[in-house]
């Protein structure tokens, strides 16, 4: 794991202390409910492309705009990952790539702790041939309350920071 990364897990770390938040599934939503200044709504985006916005309002509130055009699960990485925009790059700074980079990545370690998807695919290595992978994906996303699309995502990438994991 490069030094960037790891910076950035222990920052998420210490935002799931902040949100009181320790159990997986780890649920977005009710993270913004347990945030004062952070007002969450959804509305249906012209475009697909948009998922989400975070706007700074003159009040020093947040709003998170959603768009209802979106699943559930697609939400919560869209939602989390304006989450991660509120709580790391506060007042601006958003379009950068940087910070595009560190909220995708501080989603991704929010909804997926590493720790606990490696826990997870160890008790579940056993039994992980053929078709048992498929439904291992399946059911990890559900664990975790994310699309299979985000769980491979995040899988693929804990696999190739940890060289030797096979699963
Ligand atoms: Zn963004």
């Amino acid at each position: 794991m490069t030094p960037k990364l790891a910076a950035l897990y222990r920052r998420v770390d210490e935002l799931r202390r902040l949100w009181r938040v320790s159990m997986c599934p780890i649920d977005p939503f009710l993270i913004c409910d347990g945030l004062p200044d952070v007002t969450l709504r959804e509305f249906p985006f012209a475009s697909t492309n948009m998922n989400a916005s975070l706007v700074a309002c003159e009040d020093g509130g947040y709003l998170i705009t959603l768009n209802s055009r979106r699943t559930l699960r697609e939400q919560a990485f869209d939602c989390a990952h304006e989450l991660m925009h509120y709580a790391l790059h506060p007042r601006g700074g958003i379009s950068d790539s940087e910070c595009e980079w560190q909220a995708d990545q501080g989603a991704l370690e929010l909804l997926i702790p590493r720790d606990v998807l490696l826990h997870r695919i160890d008790l579940c290595r056993p039994a992980l041939t053929g078709s048992n992978r498929r439904r291992f994906l399946s059911a990890q996303a559900n664990f975790f309350g994310v699309t299979e699309a985000v769980f491979r995502r995040r899988l693929e990438q804990v696999h190739s920071e940890s060289r030797g994991l096979h699963w």
